[in-house]
């Protein structure tokens, strides 16, 4: 039993071992819930230090099937990954993404969307062209989207993920490097690709500030960020004392429940601009 602040006390139970009948369920639903639009998307607000002004929204997705009731991402997302699944979802994922940008452009708010990319959506040999097409359909500037890859799409063939991400980079999309400091690969990729953003995994958040190695990777990353010129954002920030922390390290971007919750699109509307109610 760990303790978790206001939210009380949260059970970690041993994952259970997941049969391989209840596996090919949960795909076989998971296909279905595309095919017949129960996927929706939700967007957290990503907030600047001292204005608090909201900067970005990454989008999480959502799957509330009638039986099951709400299946976590983190419980369905790995899976489709094995199955290969997840590029679907993921293109899917995509195109609400920017659709959902470029209809908030419509009605004059600027918001930059971020969306989770799996790293065998990126290995597919037109994921360029994909994002390419899903933004002129939309006609969303390149700008308004941006892509969180993990360290996970460097295993494959290194240079042609470099090559991607400059093409990508070169279209004028935002690349970052989601729960960065958890992967494997070197830090040398940093430099050379065309990186914009790193983000501080909820881990390394924690246990801030009194864990000392959480301490001490939060500033590693946020100083190897500012060196490199890169923005740093942290995300899972829960309490005052964590973003104050990071704040006096010098990070100055957050996401977390300290800011919002994940929130519907009409909700995240209104959280960016109470005002207009007409
Ligand atoms: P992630 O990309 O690291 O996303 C952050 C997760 O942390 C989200 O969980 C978010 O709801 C949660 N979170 C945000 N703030 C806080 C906080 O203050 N405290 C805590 N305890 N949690 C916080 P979520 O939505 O359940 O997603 C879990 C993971 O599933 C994501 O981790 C991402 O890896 C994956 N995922 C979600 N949506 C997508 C998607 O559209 N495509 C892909 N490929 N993966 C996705
Ligand atoms: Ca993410
Ligand atoms: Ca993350
Ligand atoms: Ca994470």
């Amino acid at each position: 039993v760990k303790e978790s602040g206001r939210a009380g006390f949260r059970f970690h139970v041993p994952r259970k071992e997941v049969d391989l009948l209840s596996r090919m369920r949960l795909d076989h639903d998971m296909r279905q819930a595309l095919a017949e639009g129960r996927f929706r998307l939700h967007y957290q607000p990503q907030v600047e230090l001292g204005s608090d002004r909201v900067i970005g929204a990454e989008a999480l997705i959502r799957w509330r099937d009638p039986q099951r009731g709400d299946i976590s991402p983190a419980e369905f997302i790995p899976l489709a990954e094995e199955s290969g699944f997840v590029v679907a979802i993921g293109e899917w994922v995509l195109r609400e993404a920017v659709g959902q940008a470029a209809y908030w452009l419509s009605r004059g708010l600027r918001m930059p969307v971020a969306v989770n990319v799996s790293a065998l959506q990126f290995q597919q040999a037109h994921f360029v062209e994909t994002v390419a097409e899903v933004l002129r359909e939309a006609m969303l500037p390149a700008s308004l989207l941006e892509l969180e890859l993990t360290e996970g799409v460097l295993l494959g063939d290194a240079e042609e993920a470099l090559k991607r991400m400059r093409a990508l980079a070169g279209l004028g999309v935002t690349l970052s490097i989601d729960d960065f400091g958890t992967g494997y690969s070197s830090l040398g990729y940093l430099k050379r690709f065309p990186i914009q953003r790193l983000k501080i995994d909820r881990s390394f958040v924690q246990g801030l500030p009194n864990d000392a190695s959480d301490v001490g990777i939060a500033n590693a990353i946020v100083q190897m960020g500012r060196a490199l010129g890169l923005q740093v954002i942290a995300e899972g920030v829960e309490t005052e004392a964590q973003r104050d922390f990071l704040a006096q390290a010098g990070c100055h971007e957050f996401q977390g429940y300290l800011f919002a919750k994940p929130l519907r699109p009409d909700e995240f509307e209104q959280r960016v601009r109470p005002r207009r109610h007409v």
